[in-house]
Parts: C-alpha cells; structure tokens; sequence
C-alpha cells in the first residue's frame, strides 16, 4: 500500500527556514522598504563578506552560475580560437560557457573515485591552442587543485574554477575557487550555498579580470552610458543579496553537517555488495562539502534501484545520465572518455541537506538496502 507514505525530497530549504524565517523575513522586508533592488547596499555587502570568507581581493556578484563563468572566461580574454579543457562529468553549463565566449571545450576524462578531472590526462590534451583549464569541483569535492595549478603553470595556461557545487570546500588549506584566476560560484537555489531564485559570483586576485568582469556584467560599461564593448545584462538583484547574507554565516556549519551525514551514510553501504559509496576515510573533512552525496550502484542496477526507491517515497537524482560529450549538441564526436561514461550509467545521489534528521536518513539506508538485496 503506497497510502500516507511521506515522501523523502532529494533536497529541501523547509528546515533552514524553520530556524532563519524571522531573519529571512526582516531581510526580505528591509529590501522592500529601501525602494532599492539591483546592485546596491546588500549586493555590495555581500561581495565584501564573501570575499573575505574566501580570502580573495576581489568578489563580483553576477545573476547566476553560469553568467560567472561567461564573464570571467570572456574577462580572462578567453575568445575565438582558443581550447580551454574540462571535465565532461559536469553539468551543461561548464561546456556551454566555454562555447558561449567563442572558445572550444576539450573534454578530459574523470578520475574514477573522485569523479573530478584527472590532472594525469590533463597534459596530453594540450595543444598550441590550449589557453585554460576549467575544472569543475564536482559533487562539492575539491579537485586536485595543486597538480593542476602545476600543469598550468608550466604551459601558461590560466585556470578558471567551476565551483558551483563546492562553496567552502577546501584542498590543501586553500579553499576552492581561490588556486585559479577565477572561481565562479552559483548560488542557484540547491546549491550549497543557495539563494532563493538566481545567483552567482566570481571571486579573483587579478585586479584586470575583476575590473572587466564589473564592466562586462553592466553593459560593458564602467561609466554609465558609457559602454566600452559588448557585454551583458547579469546583476545580482538585492533581494538574493540580503538572502544570502543571511545564510552565509552558517555555511561551514551546514558543510559539517552534510560531511557527517555523508559519514553516516558511507559506514551503513560499507559492506553492501552491489554498492560503491564514497571512501570518507580517503577524504579528509574540508575537502568535500557534500553539495551531493553520490554512490554507484553496479551490476546495471541502477535504474532499476532509483525506480524502486521512487515507490517506496526515496527520492533520488542522477547527475549526470549522460556526459557532457555525449550530449546531442556534441552529436559525431568521436571523443572517448570511457570513466565518465561509466559512471553516468551507475551513479545516483541520494537525499541530503544539512539538517536532515537522523530518522529520515536511517529510512533511506534501510530502503536503499533492501532494494539492493533484492
Ligand atoms: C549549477 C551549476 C552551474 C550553473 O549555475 P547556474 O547558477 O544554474 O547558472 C555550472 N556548473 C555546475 C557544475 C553546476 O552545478
């Protein structure tokens, strides 16, 4: 009988508003009051306190994820002609931006326990055209972050961070989004770090990427009325602002929560067969954040396992079903990335959000178990 199942989300805000609505509430009405809603007191606010969580000169708020990673690339002077290499176990967007400024994505393939990039595949993708590198903090976990700024730095080629799914992630004491010339962080309502509608952000060092990425998010311009070349409608309005002001001083609490939860979650699959979880004792606590908490499910179950836990009220998602590469855009491509193949085919992310309850989380392991055995 399926009667008065509550069903599980994969993801929810309705806990964090339990505890933030009469903050979110004042925030919201302050915002209506003041009469102003683009670009103004909490836009600029907020760009100073990320800034300064993350330890970077400069942090431009722009209208989503992917508008900062058009507007860095395009501010880096990425364009026409050059290669920029990626992850194809990403979504859409990391592959999109590169396309959008003119440049062409150069698909390398995934290490396989990590699902980032693989910096040893990195080196034999770089051709005389090769201008950047983008990889992609996938899952909340940061990527290889110091054999990749070697690479970099021995061919010349400027990296741009995709760090959409990992704000707050750290690799080797440094955080994610701070090793390249830009970090570019979405703020999309499921993100770690979610508003309530739309968002983004590029964070820099580069007082040059900084400067055009303010004036390409304006119009091209820095003067108004003044435009100095081509460039986009992509402002952060106040509202999202003052949102995320005030849920960014709970973000590293909320991280360790999702890392515990993960905790939880990999000790219960450690000794299921047909499970492969995430080996958190090859993970040390800051590096990964848990945006997803994604397992592979082997023997080709895995479409089978996702459907039968939609009927019994789990609900689940698959990032990615197909690799980037794969996608009918790329359609007679010949690139092989067999490891991101693979994996689009077994993985499946399961519900997390920093305030599950233990309760909940012990249904969908004893779920997911006993569909497993089956
Ligand atoms: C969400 C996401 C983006 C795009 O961010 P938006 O704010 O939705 O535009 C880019 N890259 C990755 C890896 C993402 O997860």
């Amino acid at each position: 009988m399926m009667m008065n199942i509550e069903r599980i989300p994969v993801f929810t805000v309705n806990d964090e508003m339990k505890s933030l609505k009469p903050r979110m509430m004042d925030a919201i009405e302050n915002v209506l009051l003041s009469g102003h809603f683009i670009m103004g007191e909490n836009v600029k606010a907020l760009e100073t306190e990320i800034a300064e969580y993350l330890g970077v000169k400069h942090a431009i708020a722009v209208n989503s994820g992917t508008d900062a990673l058009v507007i860095a690339l395009k501010a880096g002077g990425i364009g026409e002609g050059d290669e920029v290499i990626t992850t194809p176990f990403t979504f859409f967007a990391t592959a999109e931006a590169i396309h959008q400024v003119g440049a062409k994505a150069v698909f390398v393939d995934i290490d396989e326990e990590t699902f980032n990039i693989n910096p040893k595949l990195i080196k034999q993708a770089i051709t005389p055209k090769t201008k950047a590198i983008m990889p992609v903090h996938i899952f909340g976990q940061a990527a290889n972050m110091q054999e990749i700024m070697d690479i970099a730095g021995e061919h010349g080629l400027q990296v741009f961070e995709d760090v959409a799914q990992a704000f707050g992630a750290i690799h080797n004491g440094r955080k994610a989004g701070t090793w390249g010339v830009a970090g570019c962080f979405s703020f999309f309502p499921t993100k770690n770090l979610g508003a309530y509608g739309d968002g983004g952000l590029i964070a820099t060092d580069d007082d040059d990427l900084a400067a055009n990425s303010r004036m390409l998010r304006t119009h091209g311009s820095k003067k108004k009325y003044h435009n100095e070349t081509f460039g986009y409608n992509s402002r952060l309005d106040e509202m999202q602002a003052a949102i995320l002001r005030v849920k960014l001083p709970y973000i590293d609490q909320w991280n360790q929560n999702r890392f515990q939860i993960a905790k939880r979650y990999s000790e219960a699959f450690e000794d299921i067969s047909g499970i492969i979880p995430p080996a958190l004792s090859r993970i040390s606590e800051d590096s990964h954040v848990f945006h997803q908490y994604t397992i592979r499910i082997l023997d080709g179950n895995r479409d089978r396992v996702q459907k039968e836990l939609s009927d019994l009220g789990v609900e689940t998602m698959v990032y990615y079903p197909i690799p980037v590469h794969r996608l009918p855009v790329y359609e007679g491509s010949t690139i092989s990335a067999p490891v991101s193949e693979k994996a689009a085919a077994e993985v499946i992310s399961l519900p997390i959000w920093p305030q599950m309850d233990v309760k909940i989380q012990q249904k969908v392991i004893d779920v997911l178990i006993s569909v497993i055995k089956k």
